[in-house]
């Protein structure tokens, strides 16, 4: 199987121009923007088979060879932090709880890297037997992925019955002091009439739920735009159980429009993504599971550190490609344009 027929573009050959870049360390791009906020994607693999993300057979497997090694993602990780200004790592996947070793990825950046807040998006399932020990390793914040607490319509959604598994661990992870606990869950329209239920569950959980719009970023390429459920559909469907109050956002570069429940403290988020893209505004920088710098989530366009790396490239120079990758990122998405395409990597390839 080729790159391509897995998902994976061409990594783009030589250094981007960097022509009219200012002097400055940090990753700013042509449009004012600078990154602050790193994705790491460390596994392609996952329990669950999502709808809306995986195929059913879930992803081709990266080689092992070809993935970034713990030492790998530790040196990325530190230079991003000390040499680009990078303020907050997030570790996601494919699910990160699938690798063995996330507890020494870990306890390897928390060593070199103290004071930056480190964090994970998972599914949860098994999180239940982990959550302690991850949280000893010097992880901070975790966000589970639930979009709902109906047992069967999640069976039907993520194609496994794990519903259980995933309760247990976000009470494991509360219980292991990895709050405030954000669930997060993508607006699909077999759950949306448990939207409400979800909600209720959330707050006598002690949870902050978040509800995405759902991007092309499927494997089955079947998101169509005028069928998908929108953030003003939700807030309808939310209003018929609850008050809802909107509060104005502190926080430009967060993703998630905040309303307060009944008057408050529980609140709800809503990322749309598509309806109310927040590109503009946007600070995130990406490192895909073999290495890969990836700027835009719709965008096929990366830059590779893994072979830099593995060639003996050193820090200054791979501080320069990933400075480069970033001064070629896109505006914006373009997903509402008539002539959109969507990129080659799902999202269970590229790392929510
Ligand atoms: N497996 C982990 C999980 O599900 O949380 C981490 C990886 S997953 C790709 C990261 C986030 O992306 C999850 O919150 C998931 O719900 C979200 N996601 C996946 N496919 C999506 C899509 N097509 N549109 C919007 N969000 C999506
Ligand atoms: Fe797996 Fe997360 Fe994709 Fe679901 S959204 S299939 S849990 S990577």
């Amino acid at each position: 199987m080729t790159l391509v027929e897995m998902g994976i573009p061409a990594v783009r050959a030589g250094l981007p121009s960097l022509d009219g870049r200012p002097d400055t360390p940090f990753l700013v791009d042509r449009f004012g923007r600078v990154a602050r906020d790193l994705r790491v994607s460390i596994t392609e693999k996952c329990s669950l088979r999502c709808t809306y993300c995986m195929p059913e057979e879930g992803l081709p497997q990266i080689p092992r060879a070809e993935r970034l090694t713990v030492a790998e993602i530790v040196r990325l990780i530190s230079l991003a932090v000390r040499e680009l200004g990078v303020r907050e790592v997030r570790f996601t996947g494919g699910d990160p709880l699938m690798r063995r070793d996330l507890e020494q990825i870990i306890a390897g950046c928390h060593e070199r890297l103290p004071d930056t807040p480190l964090a994970m998006t998972t599914n949860g399932v098994g999180l239940e037997h982990r959550a302690k020990g991850l949280a000893e390793a010097g992880l901070n914040r975790v966000n589970v992925s639930l979009d709902t607490i109906d047992r069967a319509a999640f069976a039907m959604l993520t194609r496994r019955d794990r519903r259980d598994s995933v309760l247990a661990g976000i009470r494991a992870a509360r219980l292991a002091g990895l709050a405030p606990i954000k669930v997060n869950a993508v607006l699909m329209r077999q759950t949306l009439s448990g939207a409400t239920d979800l909600l209720g569950w959330c707050i006598a959980e002690d949870c902050r739920l978040r509800f995405i719009e759902e991007m092309p970023l499927d494997a089955g390429r079947e998101w169509a735009r005028a069928s998908m459920v929108t953030a003003a559909e939700l807030l309808d469907v939310l209003g018929t159980r609850f008050t809802l109050t909107a509060i104005e956002r502190s926080d430009p570069t967060s993703p998630d429009e905040t309303w307060l429940v009944d008057g408050g403290p529980a609140t709800v988020g809503i990322i749309a993504s598509v309806t109310r893209n927040f590109c503009a505004d946007c600070d995130r920088t990406r490192l895909t599971a073999e290495g890969r710098l990836r700027s835009c989530l719709f965008s096929d366009e990366e830059f590779d550190l893994r072979d830099a790396m593995r060639g003996g490239a050193s820090d200054d120079e791979l501080a320069t490609i990933w400075r480069a990758s970033m001064w070629q990122k896109w505006a914006g998405h373009g997903i509402n344009a008539a002539d959109f395409v969507p990129p080659q990597r799902t999202m269970g390839a590229i790392g929510g």
